[in-house]
């Protein structure tokens, strides 16, 4: 090999290594390289501008059949199979690439790896999630019955830790902010929340399945969502205002945990 050449192949090997979003990169590579500069909930709600579904908090659909906001009774939660597994048949849009649906393949293992959950491709069974490309990144809260839309849009939502914020919802958790307990692990900072907004921080009756408020759950809001304007936040963590919020990257010990102890995997 002349010197050149194998310049050349240095190269392309430090370039196919620094820009791994633009390559057909083995799924291992996706979520180290995601630019985690801005959280979840942020890319969320700023897709989620300019959807003309009805969401609540940001990126749930209401309830077609529940009325309120709850989902820890067994009519909610997925069904487990014989075999100990929970098994949650699922159809993709086929506008996503295949890039795309590896993308979405990938955030769905570490469910199939570190749970009993297990994402099959959709037969005849009446109950499913059907994941498509609509304007915003959304999901119904737990089992709704029949098909239910998890939206994944391709510009805006196609981030491993995204992905499984939405499918979090799909197994019927909701936003950790709301947490019946919050109250005693954060400040919501109302002078700095449109009022039109607020709603969006209702405490919640939520299950908390007797684990920790979690500060690093993927289905935490960044400390600027909703704000009315740049620089102020709408939630403070206390006492240390501190705390890192918001996640960027993917479920925390206690989001796996949750899950395991929901559907008692
Ligand atoms: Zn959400």
């Amino acid at each position: 090999m002349t010197p050149s050449v194998s310049l050349l192949l240095m190269l392309l090997l430090g370039f196919s290594q620094a820009h791994p979003l633009m390559e057909e990169g083995s799924a291992a590579e996706i979520p180290v390289n995601e630019d985690h500069t801005v959280d979840i909930t942020t890319r969320i709600l700023t897709s989620n501008n300019v959807t003309d579904e009805i969401l609540l908090e940001g990126d749930l659909l209401a309830p077609r059949t529940r009325n309120a906001m709850m989902c820890w009774s067994q009519n909610c939660l997925w069904r487990k199979a014989s075999n100990g597994l929970v098994m949650i048949p699922f159809t993709m849009s086929s506008e996503f690439t295949s890039w795309e649906r590896q993308k979405i393949d990938y955030a769905m293992n570490t469910f199939h790896s570190k749970t009993c959950i297990r994402f099959v491709p959709r037969q005849n069974e009446y109950d499913y999630i059907s994941i498509e490309n609509k304007v915003g990144c959304f999901s119904a809260l737990g089992r709704e019955g029949g098909r239910q839309v998890l939206s994944l849009n391709r510009q805006g939502c196609l981030y491993h830790g995204i992905i499984q914020h939405e499918i979090n919802h799909a197994l019927g958790f909701q936003h950790e902010q709301t947490r019946s307990d919050r109250d005693y692990y954060v400040r919501i900072n109302w002078e700095n929340i449109n009022p039109q907004m607020a709603y969006n921080f209702y405490r919640q009756n939520t299950n908390n399945l007797n684990t920790p408020y979690d500060y690093s759950s993927i289905m935490h809001y960044g400390r600027t969502a909703f704000s009315i304007q740049y620089g102020r936040d709408s939630i403070t963590p206390i006492p240390d205002p501190n705390v890192q919020i918001g996640q960027r990257q993917g479920m925390s010990y206690w989001d796996i945990m949750r899950i395991n102890m929901l559907y008692g995997c």
